[in-house]
């Protein structure tokens, strides 16, 4: 052995044995122990030993909560709950002039109406001025912040200074002196030199030059705190592991790890999301959906259809589509998430509500359909619409995309008699129908309650249609006009086992009674 190689070992042993002393140390002091990056891969049998996850949804409430910003929360919702830990929820209410009780209002009713359930108690930023105050009186003592006694005048001569000379604004009184008398003054961050990196895990490694951050506010003059502040604040005391929020914050990410090293406090990990674009690749706008939850609650979207389409955007897993809440929570990883924009697909979208309408229960459509049924009805349905809708949801629901469609295709059942008939649906009840419906009609009333379901039914027409010898074209389309004004539905014995026998009966006989008379 070299004498170099056991000088190496020697050096390596006393830096283990002093990394464990260390760490025995510290070991009590440590709340959140720092968070390791391999957390992520790890299976939650083995991460049992790391801090639990936390993660934060933390809008503004400055308008409605829109499909974007809900995106992101079920990102940080699915993220906590695959590994067991917390989602929290901040309204980041600070900005007084620009949040209103209305758009708070909007982003609770919202979440709760997606089945966004967040741990503990709503957190409102606005709440915690002290604690945000307190963090820049330290920042203060330690050196990492000065009072800025800048005039309005001599802050934009400086800024626009460091813009012609291409570098971050500095206040010249980062470095002290004697302040004027009954001059306001903020209070600003002193950035430090040299390099900031943040190993995001959606965008990976991304590297700043602090000389290109600026020495940004952290109190104004009022000594209200700016929200870079505010969020590094709560961030820590609300104990958050992992800050999953929009890439519109990246660059934040950068001047917050600044400010969390200057208090000596952990930096979470960042997962910062791409944007939604709209199909054309641009920026996303109304145009294209960028509508608040509660509009496509108003399109007939069920909150599993859109958690599924909405968590689907942008994160995958293999190629399915399809997915429950257990399942997206089971297999929902940040580092599936995609680096490039995704792109809002509206047809997409309908197709997998579609999927989730299909495999809901009857009671649950009912809820959620409820307004949409009345709609098309005009008003509430009485008992025996309901027990009609009921018995007909389960064999329509597979033929609707949204519960406005679902609405639709259940009016068949819903409505009451005599059921209108008009336009296109009256053609195929040509004169010579007439003595065929009378005829079926009669033969009908010969199946009796008891047996009145689509196998029996249609075994009596089939009977019919031989005797007959017409083929069913002749009498299959003035029944359905009968039935159901022309309406697209099932298979005509299931109609009528849906529609029950005497309601059945009745449409036929009420067609008989007015739609041959001229
Ligand atoms: N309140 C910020 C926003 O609505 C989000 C801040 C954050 O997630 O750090 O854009």
């Amino acid at each position: 052995m070299s004498l170099d190689m056991s000088l190496d070992m020697l050096i390596g042993v006393f830096m283990g044995v002093l990394f464990a002393l260390i760490s025995l140390v510290l070991r009590p002091f440590m709340v959140n122990p720092p968070y390791s990056l391999s957390v992520l891969v790890l299976p939650m049998s083995q991460q049992n030993h790391q801090a639990k996850i936390v993660t934060r949804f933390a809008p503004s409430p400055t308008g409605f909560l829109h499909i974007g910003g809900a995106r992101t929360a079920l990102f940080s919702y699915y993220f906590a709950r695959r590994h067991g830990g917390n989602f929290l929820l901040r309204i980041e209410d600070t900005d007084k002039a620009r949040s209103s009780e209305d758009a708070t209002k909007a982003i609770l009713d919202g979440m709760d109406w997606l089945g966004l359930k967040h741990d503990g108690e709503v957190v409102y930023q606005s709440k915690n001025a002290h604690k945000h105050r307190a963090a820049a009186e330290d920042l203060i003592k330690t050196g990492h912040a000065y009072l800025c006694y800048l005039t309005p005048e001599e802050q934009a001569a400086e800024r626009e200074l460091s813009r012609t000379e291409g570098r971050a604004f500095r206040s010249k009184w980062r470095d002290g002196g004697d302040p004027p008398k009954h001059t306001p003054f903020v209070v600003r961050f002193k950035v430090p030199d040299g390099e900031t990196v943040v190993d995001d895990l959606v965008q990976g490694r991304v590297t700043w030059t602090n000389n290109d951050f600026d020495d940004l506010i952290l109190l104004r003059a009022d000594a209200s705190p700016v929200y870079m502040l505010a969020v590094v604040v709560d961030d820590h005391n609300m104990g958050i592991t992992h800050v999953v929020r929009g890439d519109d914050h990246l660059v934040n990410a950068g001047r917050q790890k600044l400010i969390y090293q200057a208090l000596g406090w952990d930096v979470p990990a960042f997962a910062h999301v791409p944007v939604i674009f709209g199909p054309d690749g641009k920026k996303l706008s109304k145009r294209h959906g960028a509508l608040g939850i509660d509009a496509y609650a108003d399109m007939g979207y069920l909150p599993a259809g859109l958690r599924n389409y909405l968590a689907r955007l942008g994160w995958s897993h293999a190629d399915m589509e399809v997915f429950g809440d257990d399942e997206i929570t089971a297999l929902f990883e940040l580092s599936d998430i995609n680096k490039a924009p995704a792109r809002l697909d509206v047809d997409k979208m309908a197709f997998i509500n579609g999927k989730h309408i299909k495999k809901t229960d009857v009671a649950t459509l009912l809820s959620y359909g409820r307004k949409f049924f009345e709609a098309k009805n005009g008003g509430p349905l009485n008992e025996a619409q309901m027990a009609r809708l009921v018995a007909a949801l389960p064999h329509i629901a597979s033929r609707a995309n949204t519960l406005i469609e679902l609405a639709d295709k259940a009016y068949f059942v819903t409505q009451e008699r005599p059921i209108s008939i008009t336009g296109k649906a009256k053609k195929p009840l040509k004169p010579e129908t007439e003595s065929r419906l009378r005829d079926l009609l009669f033969v009908l009333k010969e199946v009796k309650q008891e047996q009145w379901t689509d196998g029996n039914i249609l075994a009596r027409l089939n009977q019919y249609i031989a005797a007959q010898d017409i083929g069913f074209g002749k009498i299959g389309a003035p029944l359905r006009a009968c039935l159901t004004g022309g309406a697209a539905s099932p298979d005509l014995s299931l109609v009528l086992e849906l529609l029950g026998r005497d309601e059945a009966l009745g449409r036929i006989e009420d067609c008989l009674n007015t739609c041959f008379k001229d």
